[in-house]
């Protein structure tokens, strides 16, 4: 029997409604608006589109938006100075700095000055640190959107067998971590991984995480088990035209959709559900910034 199919345009769709919601309630009982800063360093246009999209949707969703274009050839320290002012601004609660930065600037140093309680990507090494150790975290978007649909999906996830395929900080680290937090027996697979066929197939939840076209084929798959898609990988599309390509995951989702109980789709899975919890981050951010308690089911 085929399997469902989780829909993650649906998915967020609710979720930012109950975001907006939320923040409607924040300004009739409290006064407040949630206020996201995202800064761009260079033009790169994948960026660009990402950064409108979350503008966009931050002003939909009711909040304040401000967005900090700079050029390529910002110093790191006029970068450091931008951020410092942003921690200081009381009507800014989430601050995003858009990956890759230029060369010339250290990554880590930038998002280490970011105050971890406006830190609403997770990256931090308080919050990666706060998750670990099972405290109230800034949870990274991707992997909060993997969860909630788990979550929507199974009820509780205690005692199921989940792996998760990559270990990368931003999707899979934080993604293994979380399951365990809801009493998943984890395992993290990787490229050093023996026996990746065996693994998967062991696991009641299967989160791919690796950047590879279709390499976890319908065959490794446990029957009935959960699949959470995360990759998104462009291939040639010759059937669409010459030149033509298409998006799919890490899983071959033709043969994966026959063997599991579920499964997200690429596109329309977990990418839409990125931003969704990037503005949920916000919310909750602003919450705690002000003592107030957080929404339901918009953190982990
Ligand atoms: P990274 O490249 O940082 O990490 C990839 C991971 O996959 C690594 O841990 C690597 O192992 C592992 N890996 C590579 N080859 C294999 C293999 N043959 N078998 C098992 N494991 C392997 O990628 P990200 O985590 O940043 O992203 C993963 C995918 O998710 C990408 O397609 C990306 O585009 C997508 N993505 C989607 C998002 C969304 O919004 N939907 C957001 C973020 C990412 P090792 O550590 O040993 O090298």
């Amino acid at each position: 029997m085929a399997a469902r199919i989780i829909d993650g345009k649906a998915f967020a769709e609710g979720l930012r409604g109950r975001v907006a919601d939320h923040v409607a309630r924040l300004a009739a009982d409290h006064g407040l608006v949630p206020g996201l800063a995202v800064v761009l360093v260079g033009e790169d246009p994948a960026s660009e589109v990402y950064v409108r999209n979350k503008g966009r949707q931050t002003r939909e969703a009711g909040m304040l938006s401000v967005e900090h274009k700079l050029p390529a050839d910002t110093s790191e320290a006029a970068l450091l100075a931008l951020i410092a002012e942003l921690n200081a601004d009381a009507r800014i609660h989430g601050i995003l700095v858009q990956l890759p930065l230029p060369g010339h600037i250290r990554s880590d140093l930038v998002i280490e000055a970011i105050d971890p309680a406006k830190d609403v990507d997770g990256f931090t090494i308080a919050n990666v640190g706060r998750l670990a150790t099972g405290q109230k975290a800034m949870v990274p978007c991707t992997p909060l959107g993997c969860l909630l649909m788990l979550r929507a999906e199974l009820g509780t996830l205690s005692g199921r067998d989940a792996v998760v395929v990559g270990r990368s900080n931003i999707v899979g680290k934080p993604m293994a971590q979380l399951l365990l937090g809801e009493s998943c027996t984890v395992t993290v697979a990787h490229s050093r991984t023996r026996d990746l066929a065996g693994v998967v197939g062991r696991a009641d939840i299967v989160v791919a995480a690796v950047g590879r076209p279709q390499m976890i084929p319908g065959g490794w798959i446990k029957p009935g088990a959960t699949v959470i898609d995360v990759g998104i990988n462009r291939i040639p599309a010759p059937e669409k035209g010459a030149g033509k390509t298409r998006l799919v995951g890490d899983v071959d989702f033709a043969s994966a959709v026959e063997v599991a109980g579920a499964i997200t789709p690429v596109p329309g899975g977990v990418g839409p559900m990125t931003i969704a919890c990037l503005l949920a981050n916000t919310v909750t951010a602003c919450c705690r910034a002000n003592g107030l308690p957080e929404p339901e089911g918009l953190s982990a």
